[in-house]
């Protein structure tokens, strides 16, 4: 399979915005792809060689490809660097100056997928003093051979930043629809019953299965303007819907492995290898982090109570970083993942330590919130200061002894070769004490690790109670969780098992939201020459999109406006709007969605400019926060994925209305 094939997707997929369009691209692509290259093919889409949570790097500065692409163009340095700064990104830099090249080489080599994924891996995998040589003698060979579109493309993924889009959930659509037999049969018959399929044959079907044939209305429709007999197009709709239901069926299963091996490359490649059945081979892993678990919330404790049927145990929420901790070896071997499953057991060695040291057994996966404390009193500080820790190399040991930190645990996903995230919540509380026995609900920084502090109500006065002491202790509110038998780890998924309330709930806006940047604003006066304000986004899941929320230019600081620029640069989109968001309010500057700001706002109303959940509840409206103003904290543990989604604020919206 040529490189160039593959690119020509990648260009026809940036130019999309919606999650159906780049859903069919994607169907397309593995429909040409040979069995053997699938895992390879969804590997590149994604912009990387191994899964994020191995944590390889390219290792690859965007100096070391402008003297790559000098090496392999002869342009004037000065020219390569004014293209790449005119450019505003590597890729298309890359693609103008090797377009200018090719009209004075003559000799090369097609690429193929194969010796691009290889050679990327060996650029990712030298190590060593003269590992920069070998990284730019690579990189030049790659570009000597390349078309200017494949230069755009292979640029963009050395310097891991191929930002085609693609959210895992749309590769997952597409994974389902592609591992559905009976499609193209579906698609044949539906050609040879007289409806046209103009788009092609999986857009046409695609579609078909998405909405036109499942509603009466239009099987009425067919009848009477096609002409087509009242049977024939009884058993479309039924071949149809059957399909549909199959596709629906598959992607469940599909999500389901990929929530306990968030691997997309092997789901493919155990897809190609044995179709969907293979899903059921997928089993928690030590080594491999599941997708977090996410709580609802509500405003009361009563609420709440009523909502788990009357008995819950309630638990501190404490506020620091969530910490999925995986122990093999005896504890021998220790591995820290963050909530957005990137490995940081380097900047949490005296974590790993502990957990080492206390555990008792084979091996285990547990999960827990990793606070700050004060030295010798155990007393929590603010989350704010765990930052200090985060991205350190170098004076990490000093930082290690100045910001103390303790695991508070909660919860244990496997333990002695046997997986737990299917039982119950009290069973895997009990597991946790088995696994670690000299633990106590005490914050003792002696040993670096502690027990959440539970206890079962079925109380709504003792709920509030017990929330009272949490906040006074330096807890941000409660946790309910469920107790039935159904109280399972529900890996990757918000749900009701658990509830969070927090002391926000209090006042203002219920709870606050986590919120992506999508533009930027210059500033004046104080502000002159950075930022003033931006535009916020929350995330559309359903149509993969970002859609706007607030302009938000109140609650930073200095440090927040001399911080932020820095951030953004990078990200700024060369040449205007990005089609992945949903905008009626024009920026400055557009950013590529990529950074999460906490916000608190008095309200959410109604807007004629933003354009969250858009003619949802009111026609020609969307939803907006009125006085938002910035918490103070970069979610940098969080994606744009992660963000708060536009049906969370039409949640909130609803108990905003409830509570008047
Ligand atoms: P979410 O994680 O629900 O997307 P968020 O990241 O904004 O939201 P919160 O709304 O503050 O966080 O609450 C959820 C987080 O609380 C969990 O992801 C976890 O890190 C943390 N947490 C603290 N204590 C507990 C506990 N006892 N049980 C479960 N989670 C807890």
């Amino acid at each position: 399979m040529l490189y160039s094939d593959l690119c020509s997707f990648y260009g026809r997929i940036e130019e999309l915005s919606g999650r159906l369009e780049m859903t069919d691209q994607l169907v397309e692509l593995y429909r040409i792809t040979p069995l053997e290259l699938i895992e390879t093919v969804v590997r590149l889409t994604k912009g990387e060689i191994r899964p994020g949570y191995e944590g390889l790097e390219m290792g690859v500065a965007e100096k070391l490809v402008l003297k790559a692409l000098y090496m392999v163009t002869m342009l004037p340095v000065e020219e390569i660097e004014e293209e790449r700064v005119r450019k505003g990104d590597i890729g298309s830099a890359a693609e103008i100056l090797v377009g200018k090249k090719r009209q004075t080489s003559l000799f090369h080599e097609p690429l193929t997928v194969t010796r691009v994924f290889t050679s990327l891996t060996r650029i990712a995998s030298v190590e060593g003093r003269s590992s920069q040589d070998l990284k730019l003698k690579l990189i030049a060979e790659l570009l000597h051979d390349s078309t200017p579109m494949e230069a755009k493309y292979l640029t963009r993924t050395v310097c891991q930043k191929m930002r085609l889009g693609i959210a895992d959930m749309t590769q997952i659509d597409a994974l389902s629809y592609h591992n559905t037999p009976g499609i193209d049969e579906l698609g044949d018959f539906l050609v040879h019953n007289g409806l046209p399929l103009d788009d092609g044959l999986v857009q046409a079907v695609r579609k078909h299965l998405a909405t036109a044939m499942s509603t009466l209305a239009e099987t009425r429709t067919l009848i009477k303007e096609k002409g087509m007999e009242k049977d024939v197009v009884r058993s479309m709709t039924e071949r149809v819907q059957k399909i549909r239901s199959v596709v629906q069926e598959n992607r469940e299963t599909i999500v389901r492995a990929y929530n306990i091996h968030p691997d997309l490359g092997y789901i493919a490649s155990l897809l190609a290898s044995g179709g969907i059945g293979n899903m059921g081979h997928i089993n928690v892993t030590p080594g491999i982090p599941l997708r977090a678990m996410l709580g609802e919330r509500l405003p009361s404790i009563s609420g709440i109570m009523e909502k788990m049927g009357g008995k819950v145990a309630l638990e501190y929420k404490y506020d620091g970083l969530r910490v999925q901790a995986h122990i093999t070896d005896m504890g021998k071997n220790v591995i820290l993942f963050s909530r957005q499953l990137e490995n940081i057991t380097d900047q949490f060695p005296d974590v790993a330590g502990y957990l080492g040291s206390m555990f008792k057994g084979q091996d285990c996966i547990l999960e827990g919130e990793c606070v700050p404390v004060e030295s010798g009193t155990g007393r929590m500080l603010p989350f704010q200061v765990i930052s200090q820790r985060r991205g350190r190399k170098y004076d990490l040991e000093d930082k290690i002894e100045e910001v103390p930190v303790i695991l508070v645990l909660f919860d244990c996903l496997y333990l002695n070769g046997s997986e737990y995230i299917g039982k119950p919540y009290l069973e895997r509380r009990d597991a946790i004490r088995q696994a670690i026995p000299d633990l106590s609900e005490r914050m003792d920084t002696g040993s670096g690790l502690a027990l959440s502090r539970m206890e079962i109500m079925t109380d709504a006065d003792e709920g509030e109670n017990f929330f009272l002491v949490a906040l006074d202790d330096g807890c941000e509110g409660v946790m309910a969780k469920s107790v039935g038998e159904g109280s399972i780890y529900q890996a990757g998924n918000r749900g009701w098992l658990w509830i969070k309330y927090k002391k926000d709930y209090h006042s203002e806006l219920m709870d606050t939201m986590d919120l992506v940047i999508i533009g930027a604003y210059h500033g004046s006066g104080r502000r002159g020459g950075t930022f003033g304000a931006f535009l916020m986004a929350a995330y559309d899941s359903d149509d993969d999109v970002f859609r706007t929320i607030c302009k938000l230019g109140s609650g930073f600081n200095d440090r927040h406006l001399e911080e932020l620029p820095a951030l953004l640069t990078e990200l700024q989109v060369p040449g205007g709007q990005n089609p992945k968001v949903d905008t009626r309010m024009e920026p400055d500057v557009y950013i590529i969605p990529s950074i999460v700001l906490e916000v608190k706002a008095a309200e959410i109303t109604f807007s004629p400019v933003h354009t969250c959940a858009w003619g949802y509840l009111k026609d020609n409206a969307g939803l907006a926060l009125r006085f938002p103003r910035f918490t103070g904290r970069i979610r940098d543990d969080k994606g744009p994925y992660d963000a708060t989604t536009v049906r969370e604020v039409i949640g909130l919206y609803g108990q905003q209305i409830k509570s008047l």
